[in-house]
Order: structure tokens, then sequence, then C-alpha cells
């Protein structure tokens, strides 16, 4: 996935709001785990689906296998979000803006195995981080601009459910 800041076809602007993309991925994802046996654990990471969700914790004895949802999407390189980090404002506090992230990304992961960090990617220009979940894109987006304020944007690309998202300052 070349970094680029332009938006790709597909992509449509939407006012960021949160409790959308929360209940509209919570809806998606619900109806891909009703074909799921409980428990079942996570071949590749460890958690656990039960009580209609994925979650982290001990794996009971009789659990059944499976691949979660981000762990497919790490092994089939296919990200839901995409965070894209630009401006000057952003090379000069790089450092800061990244551990931002990172420390947020991991609060997040540790509530919900589902969202997570897969890969990043800087040049001169911009940075892009790919998560696993819509929600967490959207989540780091508005973490940068609690914190930093800049410009913030969402687009998303109805027909796959992924989400952009661009901060730039
Ligand atoms: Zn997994």
């Amino acid at each position: 996935m070349p970094l680029i800041k332009d938006i790709p076809a597909g992509y449509n602007p939407v006012l960021p709001d949160e409790v959308f993309f929360e209940e509209h991925a919570e809806r998606a994802y619900m109806e891909a785990a009703t074909a799921l046996l409980e428990p079942t654990v996570c071949l590749e990471c460890d958690a656990i689906f039960m009580e209609g969700r994925w979650r982290w914790g001990p794996v009971p004895v009789s659990a059944n296998q499976a691949v979660c949802p981000a762990c497919q999407r790490m092994k089939d390189n296919n990200p839901a979000g995409y965070v894209v980090l630009a401006g000057p404002f952003f090379h000069e506090h790089a450092d800061e803006i990244i551990a931002l992230l990172h420390e947020q990304a991991e609060r997040k992961r540790l509530e919900n195995p589902l969202m997570r960090l897969m890969e990043e990617e800087r040049n001169d220009i911009a940075m892009m981080i790919t998560t696993t979940d819509i929600r967490l894109a959207h989540f780091l987006g508005a973490a940068l601009h609690h914190r930093f304020d800049g410009d913030l944007e969402y687009h998303h690309n109805a027909a796959q459910d992924l989400l952009r998202v661009h901060w730039t300052r």
C-alpha cells in the first residue's frame, strides 16, 4: 500500500460522529460473529470469543479454534483503517505524536482484541498507520485532534467498510 495523501476512489467524506462508527462497526461485526461457536480461541493471538464478542482472558479447556478478525486482516495484509499524518507541526513533533498514538492504541488493544495497529510507513511528506478496525482509526484521529488540534478529516468507503483518517497540522 503506497503512502499517499490523496483520498483514493470509493471514499466519501463523513462527519466524525463517534456513535456512528461504534454502532456501525458493532453491527457489521455481530453479523460476522454469529457463525462462531462459543467458546472459540484464536489460533494466532489467543483472544477468546465468548458471550458474543472477542476478549482477552484465560483460554477455556474445550475451546473451538478459529482466527479472529484482527489476525485475519493481518494475515491478509488487509487493513480496515488508515491514519495519515502530515504537516510541518507533525514533522517537528513526530516523536511525541507517534508516542501518543502508540499509547492510545495499546489502551484500545487491551480493551478489545480486534483493535490493533498493523503497519507504519513514513516519508518526507506524510506518515501512514494502518489498523485492523475502523473504530481504532477513528479513535486515534480524535485523540490527535483532542491533544494537538489541527485539521481532521474522515473518509469512509461504504462498499468495503474502510475508513481513512487524515490529520494535518
Ligand atoms: Zn487473533
